[in-house]
């Protein structure tokens, strides 16, 4: 089944339990200063849960374009060392907004999976919230008794708040949730080690799939929980990981649309992909991550800058080149080529990729050639510095400078000298680039605007430029 027809299917089958489809909300996050980008389905329904506003429909579903690259949940480190986390993915959800609650939302998932995907019984563990003392929180007995009746009960397993108790970030909604993994392990290694023990311990193929969050509570800024007015079902599965599962596949880049990806690098670079934890397929896997999440965020109209959310796209983009260029020899763009499939291969589902492709590919290239010029005497003198220092630590004054100077980002450097067993020393780091803010504050008393408009009424894209001095240019579009 590819990727198109999964997602597909997941949103007929709860319109069938008389769910309304509504559209994924912009990647990007501007009025809520507790987030940056959306690292999960629930942040456009935020409010709905803390009282602040109705629903406007009892039970949604949807699929959410998610970025984790900032905040509580950042993956970045591990995207592309692992097979299975990416900085941009696709959280698959149906919510309930104090109408149906644990009972029907544990039934259906268990439906879905088994009766309509058709999932391997045997191959799924399930978990729940054994409860907390320092939150004053029981075992969630409720939904063990729901999970008993579906499924053998050595395949229910009691997990901690790391695992079990969803949190949006510091402060927000949030409550025990039940988790659904999967064994994609072949039979052999199926039947010499038991899959339950490898449940929430970062297996590439013991992978968790679905969370289905009971959120009935409200984390307050003195740590404190207080209970939510009503009782919420917030559902996120990840679709590159069920398109793995439903694919037979061992990673989430062995499924279509990565394929599909990895094979214009292929293509473009004349390297092969398939040695898993080569430093190449590293590359490869960065590569076919990260133009995602770069081109997504264009299209919701976040351009690469120096400041703030721009500039977390900027470093994504900047560290798949660099990977390029270090592990698969790229000396010319190709990210922007990269761009171009991607684009093909969601613009169908996503029509903002389509609508903005020129956009996109006009950035990134133009983003490619500035990096990809300044690269090469970065990387040099990287090599140098550390050559040239004794012990394991660089100074972060000279870590600025080549932030400042090169345009290297700090943890792209700092990536650089992990490379070579050496780090750098961040605080210093910082220390520098508060002077520098300190400096630009006084010198301008107007805030770079990183956010344009990229389309207006008739479709048209009007290009306002990046890194300019737009103050007033603050509005964005949303699907319709
Ligand atoms: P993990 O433990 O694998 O890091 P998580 O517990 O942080 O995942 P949740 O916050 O529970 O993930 O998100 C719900 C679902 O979204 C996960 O079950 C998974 O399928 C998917 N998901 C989460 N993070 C990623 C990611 N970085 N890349 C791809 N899918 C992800
Ligand atoms: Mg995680
Ligand atoms: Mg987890
Ligand atoms: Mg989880």
């Amino acid at each position: 089944m590819k990727t198109a027809e999964i997602r597909q299917k997941f949103l007929e089958f709860f319109e069938s339990k008389k769910h309304t489809a509504v559209d994924s909300a912009p990647i990007v996050v501007k009025n809520d200063p507790t987030l940056m980008f959306t690292n999960a389905g629930m942040n456009q329904f935020k409010d709905i849960f803390l009282g602040n506003e109705p629903a406007a429909n009892e039970r949604v579903v949807d699929t959410q374009k998610c970025l984790r690259v900032s905040g509580k949940h950042n993956d970045l480190e591990e995207v592309g060392v692992d097979t299975y986390h990416h900085t941009m993915f696709e959280m698959l959800g149906n919510w309930s907004f104090g109408d149906y609650y644990k009972k029907e939302a544990i039934e259906w998932a268990w439906e879905l999976l088994t009766e309509v995907y058709k999932i391997d019984k045997s191959r799924i563990y399930v978990t729940v919230f054994e409860g907390d003392k320092d939150d004053h929180l029981e075992f969630d007995q409720e939904a063990f008794d729901v999970w008993k009746n579906l499924i053998a009960e050595e395949r229910i397993i009691s997990a901690n708040k790391k695992d079990n108790f969803w949190e949006m970030g510091d402060v927000g909604p949030c409550g025990p949730c039940s988790e659904i993994h999967v064994d994609m392990r072949s039979d052999s290694a199926r039947a010499s080690s038991n899959g339950r023990d490898l449940v929430n311990h970062d297996h590439p193929e013991v992978i968790e799939i679905w969370n289905l969050v009971f959120m009935e509570l409200q984390r307050k800024s003195d740590g404190k929980l207080i209970p939510l007015k009503s009782k919420h079902i917030d559902t996120g599965m990840g679709l590159e990981r069920l398109a793995m599962v439903l694919q037979g596949k061992q990673s989430t880049y062995d499924t279509d649309i990565f394929v599909k990806l990895i094979d214009r690098i292929e293509k473009e670079t004349g390297k092969k992909y398939g040695f898993k934890s080569s430093k190449s397929d590293i590359a490869i896997r960065v590569m076919a991550d990260h133009v995602r999440a770069v081109a997504f965020a264009i299209a919701d109209g976040q351009m690469p800058s120096n400041t703030g959310a721009g500039y977390v796209i900027r470093r994504i983009l900047r560290r798949a080149i660099r990977y390029a260029y270090s592990f698969l020899d790229v000396r010319e763009p190709i990210l922007y080529k990269l761009a171009e499939e991607l684009i093909a291969l969601m613009g169908g589902f996503f029509e903002e990729l389509n609508k903005n492709s020129n956009l996109i590919i006009q950035v990134v290239k133009e983003e490619e050639e500035s990096f990809l010029k300044t690269l090469a005497r970065g990387i040099d003198l990287i090599e140098k510095i550390s050559f040239e220092t004794k012990g394991d630590s660089i100074s972060g004054q000279v870590v600025f400078e080549l932030y400042d100077t090169y345009g290297f980002p700090a943890d792209l450097t700092g990536l650089i000298l992990s490379e070579k067993g050496k780090s750098f020393d961040e605080k210093e780091f910082e220390a520098e680039l508060e002077k520098q803010k300190n400096r630009s504050r006084k010198a301008a008393n107007q805030e770079t605007g990183d956010w344009i408009i990229v389309n207006d009424d008739q479709g048209v894209t009007s290009f306002v430029g990046y890194d300019s001095l737009q103050t007033d240019l603050k509005i964005m579009r949303y699907r319709k």
